[in-house]
C-alpha cells in the first residue's frame, strides 16, 4: 500500500453541502493526503443536516437540533471554507473556474459535484399552485408542518417510502398540534403500497395498519390535474377515473430527478444523471460526482448506503491514494426499511419470484408477522419481512455472502439464532472426522 502523503497544495471545491458532500468532508479530514484547501458551496442557507431525519422531525418525534451534523464553526475550525445560500450557476471546465448566482468566481484544481436531486414533479395542470409541496429539504418540512398546524385535508401523491413517511408525518404533526386527526389521503399509482419493495401480502398488512391509524389509501390512482381556487391555492386533486378529492395541501412524493443540469452545461457526459466511473470520475478527469446526482453503469441512487461507499472511494482518490490497488466503487444490493414508528418492515432482492425460485413463507396474522424468502439453489436472493424484522440484517448478510443455507433450512424462517447454530454445526468437523484426523 502507498503511504499517505502530506496534504497536496490542490484546491478542491465541492458543490453541494448535503448528505454526500458533507460525508465526503468528514472522510477527507481523516486522510492526511487530502487537498490542503477545500471550499464547499451549498445552496441551502444552513450547514448540512441529516435529511433522513426530516421524516421523524415532521412527525414531531425529534427536535431541529438533532438533525444538525456539524455547526458552522466546525467548518472554519477544520480550515474549510463554507459558502452557504449561494448556488453554482456555471462551470467553465476548460478554465477550471466556476461562478455562482451570488456573483462569486472561484478557480479549482479538482471539483466534486454533490448536487443531489429534487422531487420529480408530474407535468399536470395546477402543479405550480400554492399549497403544492415536495418533501426534500428543511423548507419543505417547515411548509408541511405549517399545513398540518392549519389542519384540513392533505393528499400525498406517491405510496412509496417518502410518500408514506410524509403522510404519517402530517397526520402525527396535526394530532400533536391540534389534538385531532388531519384527513390525509395517499394516492398510489400501482395496485399496492411500496410495490417496488413489498409483495401483495406485506403491502396489505401495511395498508391495513396505516388505514387503522386514519390514513386513507387509494391504490390504482392516476393523477390527472390539480384544481386551484380563486386565490391560486390548491383546493382539489382530480384523478384520471374522474374522482375529485378535496385538498388544502398536496405533497408530491412520486420519485426524484437528479440535479445533473449543471454538469451537463459544463459538457460532462450525462444520461439520467452525471455519468461516473468506478472512481467517481466524470468524463472530465478533474471533475467527480457522487450521490444522487451521479449515475454508475446505468444505476442512479436514492438511498444513502451506496452513497457512503462512494464517499470512501472518492475520499481515497482525492487523497492522492491513487495506487492501482485501491478498490473502485462496486454496485451492491441494498435493503429497505420504513421510518414510520410502530411499523417494522425490511426487504431486499427481487419482489416477483422467478420459475426457479423456491418461496418460503410464514404468516401469523394475529401477531401481524409475515416473512417471505426467495431462494435459488439454497441461496437467499430476496426477503420481505413485516412485523418482526429482527432477522432482516442477518438474512441480508447471508444473501450478500451467497451462503449455501441447506444446513439450516428447518430453522431459516425463525431468525438468526437457531439458523446460525445449525450452520456452525454443519461447518465444524464432526467428532468422527476429528478422530480420523487425529
Ligand atoms: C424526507 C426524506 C427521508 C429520507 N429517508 C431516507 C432513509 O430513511 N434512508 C435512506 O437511505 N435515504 C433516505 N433519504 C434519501 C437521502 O436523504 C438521500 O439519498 C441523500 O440525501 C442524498 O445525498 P446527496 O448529497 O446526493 O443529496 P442531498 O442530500 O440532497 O444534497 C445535495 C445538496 O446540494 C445542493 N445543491 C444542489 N445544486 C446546487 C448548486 N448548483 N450549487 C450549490 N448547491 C447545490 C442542494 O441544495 C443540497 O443541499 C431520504 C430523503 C428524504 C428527502
Amino acid at each position: 500500500m502507498t503511504p499517505h502523503p502530506t496534504p497536496t497544495p490542490e484546491h478542491l471545491v465541492i458543490i453541494g453541502n448535503g448528505m454526500a458532500g458533507h460525508r465526503l468532508l468528514e472522510a477527507l479530514l481523516e486522510r492526511p493526503g487530502r487537498p490542503a484547501r477545500i471550499t464547499v458551496i451549498g445552496e441551502e442557507t444552513v450547514p448540512a443536516y441529516n435529511r433522513i431525519l426530516l421524516s421523524p422531525w415532521l412527525a414531531g418525534e425529534m427536535t431541529r437540533e438533532a438533525l444538525t451534523l456539524r455547526e458552522t464553526a466546525w467548518y472554519s475550525d477544520q480550515g474549510i471554507e463554507l459558502l452557504l445560500g449561494d448556488r453554482v450557476a456555471d462551470i467553465d471546465a476548460g478554465a477550471k473556474r466556476l461562478t455562482t448566482r451570488g456573483g462569486r468566481s472561484l478557480t479549482y484544481d479538482r471539483l466534486v459535484l454533490a448536487t443531489g436531486s429534487r422531487p420529480a414533479m408530474p407535468a399536470v395542470e395546477g402543479i405550480g399552485l400554492d399549497g403544492v409541496h415536495g418533501f426534500r429539504d428543511l423548507e419543505d418540512a417547515r411548509a408541511l408542518t405549517r399545513a398540518a398546524t392549519r389542519g384540513g385535508r392533505a393528499v400525498v401523491v406517491g405510496g412509496g417510502l417518502l410518500g408514506l413517511e410524509a403522510a404519517e408525518g402530517l397526520r402525527k404533526q396535526a394530532k400533536a398540534t391540534q389534538g385531532r386527526e388531519m384527513a390525509v389521503s395517499v394516492l398510489q399509482r400501482a395496485d399496492r403500497l411500496m410495490n417496488r419493495q413489498l409483495d401483495a401480502t406485506a403491502a396489505r398488512l401495511l395498508e391495513d395498519e396505516l388505514a387503522a391509524r386514519g390514513l386513507s389509501i387509494v391504490t390504482g390512482a392516476r393523477l390527472a390535474a390539480l384544481e386551484g381556487d380563486a386565490r391560486g391555492r390548491v383546493c382539489a386533486v382530480h384523478l384520471e377515473d374522474g374522482r375529485r378529492l378535496a385538498a388544502d395541501c398536496v405533497v408530491i412524493a412520486a420519485g426524484i430527478t437528479p440535479n445533473a443540469e449543471l454538469g451537463q452545461a459544463a459538457g460532462l457526459a450525462v444520461e439520467r444523471a452525471i455519468v461516473v466511473d468506478e472512481f467517481l470520475t466524470t468524463s472530465d478527469p478533474a471533475i467527480h460526482a457522487l450521490g444522487e446526482c451521479c449515475q454508475f453503469r446505468g444505476t442512479t441512487y436514492g438511498l444513502v448506503e451506496p452513497i457512503w461507499r462512494q464517499v470512501e472511494v472518492l475520499a481515497d482518490r482525492l487523497s492522492q491514494r491513487q495506487d492501482a490497488a485501491l478498490p473502485g466503487y462496486v454496485e451492491r444490493p441494498t435493503a429497505t426499511k420504513l421510518k414510520v414508528s410502530g411499523v417494522s418492515l425490511f426487504a431486499f432482492g427481487p419482489i416477483e419470484p422467478e420459475d426457479d425460485h423456491e418461496v418460503l413463507t410464514y404468516h401469523d396474522p394475529r401477531q401481524g408477522d409475515y416473512r417471505r424468502l426467495l431462494l435459488r439453489d439454497n441461496r437467499l436472493e430476496g426477503a420481505v419481512l413485516y412485523g418482526d424484522t429482527a432477522a432482516g440484517p442477518w438474512y441480508f448478510e447471508q444473501s450478500l455472502a451467497g451462503h449455501d443455507l441447506s444446513a439450516c433450512r428447518q430453522a431459516l424462517m425463525f431468525g438468526a439464532g437457531d439458523a446460525n447454530a445449525l450452520l456452525d454445526d454443519a461447518s465444524s468437523p464432526s467428532p468422527a472426522t476429528q478422530e480420523a484426523a487425529a
